[in-house]
């Protein structure tokens, strides 16, 4: 991805290097820990406990960059892919509101509940932010084979097209329908859900290149391969040796391929209804 000397996003939180995300209450509020079940990609937004108002988390410190340099790089890739799906998405919706992105280290609390560099990125409607630390980046390409700018940038888009589904008022409706949903019901509706924030990314990639021309050669592959690599099925498999259907959250592999190239060669959000899809029911 054509990305270097471009410009980011003013969005960014950056948290990283303050304990427990800058929230100086002990314990997470609620002692609630978002958990491991939201690895990768996970934060499904519906399942989130959401804070008490008034317990926010402070705006982030300076970071000490002599810790670690090379994440300034990924900080500012970051940014720079945030800027884009501002623009992006400010061109495809109309009053668009600019989600916040925090950058942490290790924990963070958010509007739903604490959460550490385990939980994955996510995005917490509650507060309307995206949050990542950037060792998953390290993650995606080592554990998960999934190397390359754009497989990140699909991660950061992803998370920004749970954003969008939030702004449109499906995050809501999944909740909702989730509440009297069995486990089976709700896990079938939080992989509709997934899928359709892979497809928003691929929706995003396609406006992206439109309007500034960004990819290069094997960057649609780099974000097939990381939407291939954590893939329910994939990831049962390599951690519990088996795949259990009923349990996905995500969606498999191949859908998640099938929907981030849809979204990428179509480009029309309106084709991106996931929820209709004969083949998820
Ligand atoms: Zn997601």
């Amino acid at each position: 991805m054509l990305w270097r000397g471009r410009e980011g996003s003013s969005n960014v939180e950056d948290r990283r290097g303050i304990s427990g995300g800058g929230l100086a209450v002990g314990g997470g509020i609620g002692g609630l820990i978002i958990g491991l079940l939201y690895m990768l990609l996970g934060g499904n937004p519906s399942d989130a406990p959401v804070l008490l108002p008034g317990q926010h988390a402070e705006q982030g410190k300076q970071y000490d960059p002599q810790q670690n340099p090379a994440d300034d790089t990924l900080a500012q890739f970051v940014s720079v892919v945030l800027h884009d799906t501002e623009d992006v998405w400010g061109d495809l919706m109309k009053n668009y509101q600019q989600p916040k992105l925090v950058l942490f280290s290790d924990a963070v609390q958010s509007a739903c509940g604490s959460a550490s560099a385990a939980t994955g990125p996510f995005y917490c409607p509650g507060d309307e932010k995206v949050y990542i630390d950037l060792s998953f980046f390290r993650e995606l390409k080592e554990r998960f084979g999934a190397p390359g700018d754009f497989a990140m940038a699909y991660v950061v888009a992803h998370e920004v097209g749970h954003h969008i589904q939030n702004l449109l008022g499906t995050s809501d409706k999944v909740r909702a329908l989730q509440q009297q949903a069995g486990e089976r019901e709700g896990n079938k509706l939080s992989v509709k859900l997934e899928l359709q924030a892979d497809f928003l990314a691929g929706v995003w990639a396609n406006h992206a290149q439109k309007m500034k021309n960004i990819l290069q050669p094997g960057d649609i592959e780099e974000a097939l391969r990381a939407a291939n690599a954590i893939g329910d099925d994939r990831l049962q498999e390599e951690t519990q040796g088996r795949v259990v259907p009923d349990a996905f959250t995500h969606g498999t592999s191949a859908q998640r391929m099938y929907w981030f190239k849809k979204g990428y060669e179509t480009g029309d959000i309106k084709q991106g209804d996931t929820f209709d899809d004969p083949s998820l029911r």
